[in-house]
């Protein structure tokens, strides 16, 4: 029998559904109905779909931890009615929600895929139009009536990602988003092409599970060489920091000054989260490899292994909106939750 999948479209805004302001020329988010006007092509689509539109769409720089919040809420309202879930969003911060919605959701066993597009769907040469139908073509496979993808994912010209393993990395190009330390799961061409081995498998069959504090009193420090003791210093100060995620080389290093390690070494005294995650864009935080890293370990700076920036900064936000004992978060942070870190 062949059951079509039901899809549930979440239109939270970005350029996909963007148009010129006729006064100033800049682009802004507009309403839903007139999105779905421009793509004639979802009635062919094999599948039953359905949509919820935020009341105000908006540009993904200003998404923070409440929209998060809201869109998971949506799914959870909605998950028994749906197969799977497609969220089109803004490309800038895509990398962020994707990553935050992997942890908030626990106990996924549906796709809920992210996609936008760089010109807007009623430009001529939109990108718009690919990534959303194959984004909802994917979100309905099915075997045996039961959802293949089990996770939230990115997908972005014709590129199916594990959402928490992307970054975006070009303004431009359309292709925007790269998943450095982990391979695509599906990739599109004449056929889809699917790499099953590579998915999240489900964990286990409790039911699905949304959490929804996410603490944000939390940094990102990238280290520059001419970094100032009063710029650390001062950031270390901050009321009520309780995490930082330390951008470092190469594989994790940092200067051995005293005054550096001294900052770190009272930071985490006082109760900082410090996670050393590499500023390059492939690669592992390998701490002890090098004598400039080796004092951070000692002292107990937590590794971000493979992890991206975007998927530290919320994984940071979700474990410290659970009351995870001091001495258990560095093994909870170096441990992988949703595949996010190897
Ligand atoms: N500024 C837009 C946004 O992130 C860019 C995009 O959608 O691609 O909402």
């Amino acid at each position: 029998m062949n059951t079509k999948a039901r899809i549930l479209l979440i239109y939270t805004g970005g350029t996909i559904g963007m148009s010129k302001d006729f006064e100033t020329g800049a682009l802004k988010a507009f309403n839903f109905s007139k999105l779905l006007k421009n793509i004639p092509e979802l009635k062919q689509l094999d599948c039953a779909i359905e949509t919820y539109s935020f009341e105000d769409p908006i540009d993904s720089s200003n998404m923070n931890p409440e929209q998060w919040c809201y869109i998971g809420s949506v799914i959870e309202e909605n998950y028994d009615s749906f197969d799977g879930f497609v969220v089109l969003h803004g490309s800038d911060t895509m990398s962020y929600s994707a990553s935050a919605l992997s942890f908030m959701l626990e106990n996924l066993s549906k796709p809920v895929i992210f996609t936008g597009s760089q010109l807007p769907i009623g430009d001529l040469r939109t990108d718009a139009k690919e990534n959303l139908i194959t984004a909802i073509q994917i979100a309905s496979l099915l075997e045996n009536g039961k959802p293949i993808i089990k996770e939230v994912c990115l997908y972005f010209e014709y590129k199916l990602y594990r959402g928490n393993r992307t970054t975006k990395i070009n303004a431009e190009h359309f292709r925007a988003f790269t998943s450095p330390n982990y391979p695509e799961l599906v990739e599109s061409g004449v056929h889809l092409k699917l790499y099953p081995e590579l998915f999240l498998s489900e964990i286990s069959d409790k039911p699905l599970q949304l959490h929804k504090k996410m603490d944000n009193n939390v940094a990102i420090v990238k280290m520059f060489p001419g970094m100032s003791e009063t710029v650390l210093s001062g950031i270390l100060s901050i009321k009520d920091l309780k995490g930082i995620i330390l951008e470092t080389y190469g594989s994790g290093n940092a200067p051995t000054e005293d005054w550096f390690l001294n900052l770190m070494r009272k930071a985490i005294l006082d109760g900082i989260h410090i996670v050393n995650v590499t500023q390059c864009s492939g690669g592992s935080v390998n701490m002890g490899q090098y004598e400039t890293s080796t004092v951070l370990k000692e002292i107990g700076v937590i590794s971000g292994k493979d992890i991206t920036t975007e998927a530290a900064i919320t994984k940071l936000m979700y474990l410290l909106g659970h009351d995870i004992a001091p001495k258990a978060f560095k093994t909870v942070f170096e441990t992988s939750l949703r595949g996010e870190i190897a």
